[in-house]
């Protein structure tokens, strides 16, 4: 019998994945990426036998899909995007395709911050459990990669909204959304309520078997449950107890508390610092209590886990003044924790790509914390329009080596000189691990 047409648009990790998954299952597979796609992806597909091409698109060996396997990076306003949609052929991300072909309880964590994080942390305490586990979606191997050489029973699976909006029977046992505040609005028609419904993709077909994650303090997540009849069973945390909360802080101790049973450990003792990181701890928690891991292991797993590089990741301390690394610091939200998580005068390194920022949300913790700005960019103006004034110094760099200098000279010992940009790299950086690599290097020379 003759198998259906997959097409793959996109040949990244998950791209790649999908293609060989799709190959696995009998398919007839088609890859086409606009850019050129990287050796070891070529390599990847030239096993399987799996027809590519780079640099373009052949609109002859793509229209005739009967389903499309859509890169999340592509937006829906490419023209073959819109000429597919015109003919009927259904879209999909590689996480619905994987979806198909595995029973392994799923663990998904979205949010506008704090995913990869919280990933790693739940991902963390389910392999130190013994659990077979696999780590996908924005990190580690592909989900689709995954189901197609592996077999496990549990997957904790980071999702972007832009991989949600291509979901569709796709259902996580366990949903996790950390926060919502406005980011990627350009690819929502500038409209906050897109990108909210995007994010409530995360709770599609739950039934009341499943649970939903979810931070109780957060305005935009309350306003819209408020509208929105969920099967789930619900999972709340907050910093402070609140009456439906299920995991919080009480007198420096956590607390977890689940129908499974209730877990306290010391405050004290996670790992990750910084208020933000106590609700990325608390989300990872409940769902470790959700799926029966012993309070031992969540407890040590909590208190073990490494940093995870280029967020809030401390590099060196050079003659008393503490360097942090926050290069995915990529938007004012993220910043904010930042500096919240800071307990000396900082020297702060800022700028970079700015997708209309507003910085008001930091300008209470410049003001009490930040002696001194570094302003690194192409174009600085934003942030000479909005800072100048608030702050005792703010300087100039136009790159990272000029940055890293310029806040060691200004900073005296007993302060942190913090890399938290609130904006994207692309001016001066190939991406944000570029500009923290470049961060820890200027560092370690000093
Ligand atoms: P994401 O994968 O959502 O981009 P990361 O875990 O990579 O999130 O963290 C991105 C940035 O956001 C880092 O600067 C980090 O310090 C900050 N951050 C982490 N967790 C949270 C949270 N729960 N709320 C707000 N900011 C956070």
């Amino acid at each position: 019998m003759k198998k259906n047409k997959i097409v793959v648009l996109g040949a990244g990790e998950s791209g790649a994945g999908a293609a060989v998954l799709a190959k696995v299952k009998g398919f007839d597979v088609f890859v086409s990426d606009m850019s050129s796609i990287k050796d070891k992806y070529k390599k990847m597909l030239d096993e399987y036998a799996i027809a590519w091409e780079e640099n373009k698109h052949t609109h002859e060996c793509i229209m005739d899909a009967d389903e499309v396997v859509k890169s999340p990076g592509i937006p829906d306003t490419a023209p073959l995007i819109v000429a597919l949609k015109e003919k009927g052929t259904p879209i999909i991300s590689e996480i619905e395709f994987a979806g198909r072909y595995t029973d392994a309880r799923m663990i998904c964590i979205t949010g506008s911050n704090g995913k990869t994080t919280t990933t790693l942390l739940t991902y963390h305490i389910l392999k130190s459990a013994g659990l077979k586990v696999g780590l996908a979606g924005n990190v580690g191997q592909s989900l689709a990669y995954q189901v197609a050489v592996s077999d496990n029973d549990y997957y904790v699976v980071e999702l972007s909204s832009f991989q949600l909006d291509n979901m569709y029977d796709f259902k996580a046992d366990i949903a996790v959304l950390l926060n919502i505040t406005p980011d990627h609005l350009d690819r929502y028609d500038y409209k906050m309520e897109n990108y909210i419904d995007s994010k409530f993709r995360i709770t599609r077909n739950q039934t009341s078997e499943d649970a939903f994650v979810y931070w109780n303090d957060d305005p935009v997540i309350n306003e819209k449950l408020r509208s929105l009849r969920l099967n789930s069973q619900v999972y709340p945390f907050s910093e402070t107890p609140e009456p439906q909360s299920r995991a919080y802080t009480q007198d420096h101790k956590v607390v977890i508390n689940t129908p499974n049973d209730v877990f306290t450990m010391d405050e004290d003792e996670l790992a990750l610092p910084g208020r933000h990181n106590l609700y990325n701890s608390l989300a990872a928690g409940i769902s470790a209590n959700l799926l029966h891991i012993e309070k031992e292991d969540i407890r040590r797993a909590l208190s073990s886990f490494q940093a995870v590089e280029h967020r809030l990741e401390p590099v060196a301390t050079v003659k008393g003044v503490r360097f942090i690394n926050d290069s995915k610091a990529t938007n004012v939200n993220s910043c904010w924790y930042a500096l919240e998580s800071m307990d000396t005068p900082v020297v702060l390194i800022l700028g970079g790509k700015d997708k209309g920022n507003d910085y008001t949300e930091i300008e209470q913790l410049v003001h009490n914390k930040v002696k001194a700005i570094v302003c690194m960019g192409v174009d600085n103006t934003p942030l000479h329009a909005f800072f100048d004034g608030k702050v005792a110094r703010i300087e100039d760099a136009g790159s990272m080596q000029e940055a890293v200098d310029k806040a060691y000279a200004m900073a005296t010992a007993g302060d942190t000189v913090l890399l938290s940009p609130c904006c994207a790299s692309f001016d001066l950086f190939k991406s944000y691990e570029d500009r923290g690599a470049q961060f820890k290097e200027c560092v370690r020379n000093l």
